[in-house]
Order: structure tokens, then C-alpha cells, then sequence
């Protein structure tokens, strides 16, 4: 029952979901993981290769260029939940299409209304234009957007700063932004 839903029942459900056709491809399903009282989400666009191995999200390099920029800013993993618009790995990283998006957008949904983060972060072009609808990510990375009673803020994916070291600065800049507006947002409250 919708009432009883809770974190641990998503990933259950994600673990088993055959919905789309990702799941003859994948290897694990990758439900979110996290604080479940967070106040920043991280959504990302699809678990890749070694997601894929061990069913974790953002484990591979791009975990770690996340992780350190959480560290520049103050944080932990501990301290968000970080999860994708789509829970299984598209064959050979491809964009998830339109149906995959929109089978899986559920469980997205979902973990948000039990987690209610106060700021959404989109990772990355993909999630960008999923979410919002949004294009150019060079040109509205480290921006604030409200839509639907929610807030997010837009940067680049992590894994698009492992080869762009000036880059990588870029998205740990924005880090240290979004959590500023974090702070922001917990004064007016
Ligand atoms: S991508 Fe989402 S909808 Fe498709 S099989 Fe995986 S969990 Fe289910």
C-alpha cells in the first residue's frame, strides 16, 4: 500500500522491476541510497558499467569526483542520497529513452516524496532536460530553478569532468554553491 512505502520497499522493488526493457540488459538494478533525511538529492542520469557490477550508484571514477566534491564542500555521502532518473544501465552507456524515462520515473518520484529534500541537484545534461526541460548545461550550470514546490540546482555530471580537470574545478565551485543555498534556504525557514 502507498502509505506503507518507504526507502527500503523502493530499492526491493527496483532490485526486481522488469518494466522496461533495460532490465534483460542489466546486470543489477541500482536503487538510490543515502540519508533518508537528506537535504540535498543528487539525481543523476543512469548507473554505468561498474554501478551495473555491484548494484551502488556513482561508485566508479565519477563516484569519487562526486565524493571529493562533497569533501571540498563540507559533506559526506552520509549526509545526501544520490540516486538517477533511470535505475538500470543502458546497454553501452547509451542516452535512456523516452519510455525507459518515463517507465522508471516512478521510483524517482517516490523517493522523493519520502525523502523531501529541500534542494534537488540534477547532474548532468540528461537529467537537465528530463527534469526541466532545460538544454545548455555550460550556460546554466550553478543556477537555482523552482518548479512544482521544488528546488533544484543544475550542474554538470560528475563523470564529464574526469578528463577536464578545468571542469572539475567548475563542479566543485558548484558544489560548494548549492550547498551555500542550502544554507540559504534553512535561514528563511
Ligand atoms: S530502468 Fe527502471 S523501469 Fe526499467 S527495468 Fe530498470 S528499474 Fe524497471
Amino acid at each position: 500500500m502507498k502509505e506503507s512505502l518507504s526507502l527500503e520497499i523502493i530499492q526491493q522493488n527496483v532490485k526486481t522491476c522488469k518494466k522496461c526493457e533495460l532490465c534483460t540488459t542489466r546486470k543489477n538494478a541500482v536503487p538510490g541510497i543515502g540519508n533518508e533525511s537528506a537535504d540535498i538529492v543528487f539525481v543523476g542520469e543512469a548507473p554505468g558499467k561498474n554501478e551495473d557490477l555491484y548494484g551502488e550508484p556513482f561508485i566508479g571514477t565519477a563516484g569519487k569526483r562526486l565524493d571529493d566534491a562533497l569533501e571540498n564542500a563540507g559533506l559526506t555521502r552520509n549526509n545526501v542520497y544520490i540516486t538517477n532518473i533511470v535505475k538500470c544501465r543502458p546497454p553501452n552507456n547509451r542516452v535512456p529513452n523516452d519510455t525507459e524515462k518515463s517507465m522508471c520515473n516512478n521510483y524517482l518520484e517516490d523517493e522523493l516524496k519520502i525523502i523531501n529534500p529541500k534542494i534537488i541537484c540534477l547532474l548532468g545534461n540528461t537529467t537537465f532536460s528530463s527534469i526541466l526541460g532545460g538544454k545548455e548545461i555550460s550556460k546554466n550550470h550553478g543556477k537555482i530553478v523552482s518548479k512544482n514546490n521544488r528546488t533544484y540546482f543544475i550542474t554538470f555530471h560528475p563523470a564529464a569532468t574526469i578528463y577536464n580537470q578545468k571542469l572539475g574545478e567548475v563542479f566543485k565551485n558548484d558544489i560548494k554553491k548549492l550547498v551555500n543555498e542550502l544554507q540559504k534556504i534553512k535561514h528563511m525557514n
